[in-house]
């Protein structure tokens, strides 16, 4: 089966202010696993000094310049995504950069070698796919019928093969592009639905 999305991977850092991360950390940043208990609702992100990339993840809220947003079709994806202001920390906005949220999650699912807990501080799946490179996977029921975006579990965004190879006609630096299978079944012997995972014992 062909690849049917892409999982957009960078290793381009922002660094959040700490002040603002502070705050963060007692509102909605879980200070044991970091993970982001999101509202539905986009998030505003302060970072600390003004730098600019196209693709990165601030304290686990993926940050895309406009510019990479519109060559993923911009306008397709908005009705998907939360979106947030970047700001400076004198509260200056970064005009060319948006703060976004995925409104459905996928799990990036991987084999036998995964490994599935909770936190102990906040109660989250915590999923941490083994797998051969390149050989990560959803599982189709975690899909809506005709969403282009998702977010994954690992803060970055999952989006649809036809965008992707649109966007990818223009270089965009330290930016690659996994390729996602969709599968039926999982492969690592967990419930289908993670969230299952406590009842079963596994
Ligand atoms: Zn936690």
């Amino acid at each position: 089966m062909g690849t049917a999305y892409y999982h957009i991977l960078t290793d381009e850092v922002l660094d959040a202010d700490d002040f603002w991360l502070s705050k963060m950390q007692g509102e909605l940043i879980c200070p044991q696993c970091w993970l982001v208990n999101a509202p539905e609702k986009g998030i505003d992100v302060v970072l600390a000094v003004r730098d600019s990339v196209h693709v990165t993840a601030v304290s686990g809220i993926p940050v895309l310049s406009r510019e990479f947003l519109g060559a993923l079709g911009g306008s397709v994806l908005l009705p998907y995504l939360h979106t947030g202001r970047v700001l400076l920390p004198n509260s200056e906005e970064m005009p060319n950069l948006v703060a976004v949220k995925g409104k459905q999650i996928v799990y990036l699912r991987g084999r036998r070698e995964s490994k599935c807990c909770r936190c102990h501080t906040c109660g989250h799946l915590l999923y941490g796919a083994g797998h051969a490179r390149n050989r990560r996977y959803i599982l189709r029921s975690q899909l809506r019928p005709g969403w282009p975006v998702y977010e994954s579990d690992t803060w970055q965004l999952v989006v649809s093969a036809p965008l992707v190879d649109a966007a990818r006609r223009r270089r965009w630096g330290k930016v690659w592009f996994e390729p996602i299978r969709v599968v039926d079944e999982p492969e690592d012997g967990f419930p289908t639905d993670l969230e299952e995972f406590d009842r079963t014992g596994r």
